[in-house]
């Protein structure tokens, strides 16, 4: 329906659908879609396509054309890519104007064989759900779709080691089962929420047995699931016990190398986490052969394995970054990690970070996005997720080009984004394809003003892309280019960019307030880079009744002028509510989780001050 839907639009020729079951009527034009019986009635053998998962073939014979697909995946991909490639659909973002359907008089369709299949076989993003069969079928899945991001495979979990032993059960008889920290066994349950710290004690030959347990009831109540974690909760707090310690290698991490331990040293634990994960991957093995386990190389065992080789079961999430690869010796170890893991096993599966905080304004990253990509492709790797949102205007360009590079990794990126901007801004493309040249740019500065110290959240960033002088040249830009859109749908597009831009105008000039109620006394904000700290946070505020009259006056006057700033973009987010534009949720949910948001205490402080009156 939805197919017709588009040839509708375009053509606005009449398309009926027929099921199966039907007379076809005599002399008309055909659009076989998936497993119908015309293949066959055409001499196509649709039982034996020869498609990998995922995959379909277009290709007209005679009067009908056949979408055909290896599964249900398949045949959707064919419909979607059938109306973007060979009649000029083009998706944007979800919602009006997010769409471009090019008016035909006829649709003339050349004889086409077109068979493909993604390279990547996990392609998700959070506009790709993996677990389609829960009941609520997202915007963001549905959206994902028209870009062909899925996965063939079904993997589940991250952070599991709670669920491996929960506390609550072996706790109080089994204190053994969990790590020794500073002398103790871990015993604060209360901190044990199963995915952060609170490691187990891996040497232990029980928690091994544990472990395989767990694994195989996990498949036996999960039999349509392909890949479970068995990764260490987040954060440290791994076990010190004599026979753990025994596999570690000591190369202390250097300050920058890991938020986490920027103050201490920490031993690399890779052997020590992949002698246990062999041992499980060995014993389930011998009960599910064709499952396969998930394991992080995070944190302090992101460096590869010195004496252990992973079990040929293993599959390994590797966190990229590729954002920070704009600092040369940030890149250099982190992709000469990667080799190394890719020399170790093929079955690499990459978690990007496209999105961070949902607050923070956009960020140019297709420079590399394509070259990371185009990387892990070289390496011969399949699997790939990335975190990401519903933001749009904010990474709308990078999701698309990730996409479209996930399915087929050859395709040149810089054609894939000429193309974005013609098909979307048409007359408008040029100042539009230099505003997107121009994010990427900045964020290259950014990375290497700021370095990777910080998480790429943190407002340091930000201020430094999105300088007064680079935000009056995006402005221009974005107002050049809506003076030369013809269309609605060209004017929309643009002014939803600019909406975007608005909003990270808005949030640079509320930190840029913070700043100068700092300079002038007012208060003192917060100046570690930490992943929870932000110059917006503050940590003390001069008592109003030490002011003399005058500057008390002042600095009332500077404290209300940052007030309705952070009132303006509040006002202004819920202006832009349920557009796609930034993830309102997340966005909202990321001032308060991460302290950015300072307009409260702002508040509080104004109170104090008309207290002690003027
Ligand atoms: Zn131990």
């Amino acid at each position: 329906a939805e197919l017709k839907d588009y040839l509708t639009r375009i053509t606005a020729a009449p398309f009926q659908i027929q099921g199966d079951d039907r007379e076809l009527p005599p002399d008309c034009n055909l659009i076989s879609v998936g497993r119908t019986r015309l293949p066959a009635q055409y001499g196509i053998r649709s039982d034996q396509l020869g498609l990998e998962k995922e995959g379909f073939w277009i290709r007209t014979k005679g009067n009908c054309l056949f979408l055909l697909g290896a599964d249900d995946d398949g045949i959707q991909f064919a419909a979607y890519e059938f109306v973007e490639k060979y009649c000029g659909v083009r998706w944007f973002f979800p919602g009006e104007h997010g769409e471009e359907v090019p008016r035909r008089e006829t649709l003339r369709l050349p004889s086409i064989d077109d068979r493909q299949a993604p390279y990547f076989k996990r392609r998700t993003m959070a506009l790709s759900r993996e677990h389609k069969d829960t009941p609520i079928e997202s915007d963001y899945w549905r959206f994902g779709r028209k870009w062909k991001l899925g996965s063939s495979l079904r993997i589940v979990g991250v952070h599991t080691w709670g669920q491996i032993a929960p506390p609550q059960v072996y706790g109080p008889t089994h204190p053994e089962y969990y790590a020794l920290v500073g002398g103790t066994r871990q015993r604060n349950w209360t901190k044990f929420d199963g995915s952060h710290e609170y490691q187990l004690c891996t040497s232990n030959p029980e928690v091994v047995r544990l472990a395989i347990e767990w694994v195989r009831k996990f498949f036996q109540d999960n039999p349509g699931v392909d890949i479970v974690s068995i990764s260490p909760n987040d954060g440290l707090g791994f076990c010190e016990c004599d026979r753990c310690r025994a596999l570690d290698y000591e190369e202390p991490m250097k300050p920058g190398e890991l938020i986490e331990i920027r103050s201490r040293p920490h031993p690399v634990i890779t052997d020590r986490i992949f002698t246990f994960a062999n041992a499980v991957a060995e014993g389930v093995a011998a009960t599910h052969p064709d499952k396969r386990l998930l394991i992080l190389a995070y944190t302090v065992y992101r460096k590869p394995p010195r004496r252990v080789k992973p079990h040929p079961n293993l599959v390994i999430q590797y966190a990229d970054n590729a954002d920070f690869h704009w600092d040369p010796q940030r890149k250099a170890e982190r992709v000469g990690m990667l080799e190394q893991w890719a020399a170790l096993t093929p079955n690499l599966d990459i978690y990007e970070y496209y999105v961070w905080g949902g607050h923070h304004p956009a960020r140019g990253l297709t420079p590399l996005i394509a070259e990371s990509i185009k990387r892990f492709h070289r390496l011969g790797i399949r699997l790939f997720r990335s975190q990401s949102r519903g933001d749009f205007g904010m990474s709308g360009l990078n999701y698309y080009l990730a996409s479209k590079l996930l399915w087929d990794p050859t395709l040149d990126a810089d054609k894939i984004v000429n193309d974005y901007c013609d098909t979307a801004f048409g007359p408008a493309g040029a100042p539009m394809r230099r505003y997107f040249d121009r994010l990427d740019e900045l964020w290259k500065v950014a990375v290497e003003k700021v370095g990777t110290e910080a998480t790429p959240q943190h407002p340091a960033y930000y201020l430094a892309s999105y300088s007064p002088a680079a935000r009056a040249e995006l402005k221009a830009l974005l107002a050049q280019a809506l003076a030369s859109a013809r269309t609605d749908g060209q004017r929309g597009r643009v002014e939803f960019l600019t909406k975007a831009f608005r909003y990270a105008e808005l949030s640079v000039e509320g930190v840029e307030e913070m700043l100068e109620l700092a300079g002038h006394g007012v208060i003192e904000i917060e100046k570690d880079k930490g992943i929870f700290a932000s110059p917006t946070q503050i940590v003390s505020s001069k008592n109003p009744g030490e002011w003399a009259p005058a500057e008390r006056a002042e600095a009332r006057r500077r404290l209300d002028e940052a007030i309705q700033k952070w009132e303006e973009r509040a006002r202004f987010m819920d202006t832009i509510k349920g557009q796609y534009i930034i993830d309102d949720r997340y966005a909202r949910s990321s001032d308060v989780y991460y302290r950015f948001n300072p307009l409260e205490k702002l508040r509080e402080i104004a109170a104090a001050y008309d207290a002690v009156g003027q």
